[in-house]
């Protein structure tokens, strides 16, 4: 296999866009006995943490689709952003360098101490800039800003917003949900649910539309981490009709989203997902990152111990690892 071919396989039909091997998949789906008997509902761990490229996590699964393009484009260099902690931008500056491709990062507010994934960045030697606001959408115009700056001098710049959520890139959870249905047919269970932290909705959005195309029983409920549950619903209804649209699939039903998870605000670990990640850690020795699991995973026990869920429930570990070493979380 040469690493800059697009992968044949179409999963996704003759529509499907073409896409690079990112993913160590499938990855794995397996029980959680113990966190199922303190819960009182039999829950399932969908393993995205182990997607295989740097420490994992969700955001693997749509740079398949998005560097493709980015190749396919000819860009020489990638602008997105977020924040200092961001999972997203180191996975996609990780992703980009091993094509070929420049990685320019911009985050919003100063330069903070330099550990978790700030530090990776520095270490691979990614250019990272400062908005030096606080405000999290600066971000989205010095992307612009930055991108208009390398064109006047010659570059391509292939440009993502937030979280890298696209219709394109969504179109990777649609794939994770072909994987998922085929994992739970062979494995005989059928789930009521399955459970995630929402941010930028990409993720949420291709499992919608992934249900739809495969035709899948379950439901989709998403946890929100950072936006307010309506605006969640409208990101959410928008790129799942756009990334189902771009593989001819039917119309994905509308979201479930949870609220009241948020605790302090988001990258500020709350109370009650601490106490949902130590959990998991010590009944399953799984790590919940503080930022999006930890609060997804209270969101689940809460609605647990409410008697509000009932059946089989899939909970996806989205990654989020080297959060885990940092003091200020501000990740997405
Ligand atoms: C980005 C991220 C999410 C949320 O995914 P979105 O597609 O942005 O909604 C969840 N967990 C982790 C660890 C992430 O990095």
């Amino acid at each position: 296999m040469t690493t800059h071919a697009p992968v044949a396989d179409r999963l996704l039909g003759p529509h499907e866009p073409p896409r690079i091997e990112l993913v160590r998949s499938p990855t794995p789906l397996h029980p959680a006995p113990r966190l199922s008997a303190e819960l009182g509902v039999p829950v399932l761990f969908k393993r995205d943490d182990l997607t295989g490229l740097g420490l994992g996590g969700n955001k693997v699964r749509g740079l398949e689709y998005l560097i493709a393009d980015a190749l396919r484009q000819g860009c020489d260099c990638l602008v997105t952003g977020a924040g200092p902690q961001s999972n997203w931008t180191l996975l996609a500056a990780l992703t980009a360098l091993r094509y070929g491709i420049e990685p320019h990062v911009v985050c919003y507010g100063n330069p903070p101490p330099d550990e978790g994934n700030l530090r990776l960045h520095r270490w691979l030697g990614v250019d990272v800039r400062f908005t030096g606001a606080a405000d999290r959408s600066t971000v989205d115009d010095g992307i612009a800003a930055l991108a208009a700056e390398l064109r006047a001098t010659g570059r391509r710049p292939y440009v993502l917003p937030r979280g890298g959520a696209t219709a394109l890139g969504s179109l990777g959870y649609v794939r994770a949900t072909i994987e998922l249905a085929a994992q739970l047919d062979e494995s005989g269970t059928e789930p009521a649910a399955v459970w995630l932290p929402t941010g930028s909705c990409g993720t949420h959005a291709g499992l919608l539309a992934g249900v739809a195309f495969a035709a899948a029983a379950f439901d989709v409920i998403g946890v929100t981490v950072s936006r307010p549950v309506a605006e969640c619903r409208t990101r959410i209804t928008t790129l799942a009709a756009a990334a189902a649209a771009l593989v001819h699939g039917p119309e994905p039903a509308e979201p479930r989203v949870l609220g009241g998870c948020l605790g302090p605000g988001y990258g500020i670990p709350s109370p009650e997902g601490a106490a949902a990640a130590l959990l998991v850690a010590r009944a399953e020795g799984v790590f919940l990152d503080p930022v999006f699991g930890a609060k997804a995973m209270a969101g689940l026990v809460a609605e647990c111990a409410a008697g509000r869920v009932t059946g089989p429930q899939v909970f996806l570990v989205t990654g989020g690892a080297p959060t885990l070493f940092t003091d200020r979380k501000g990740a997405s």
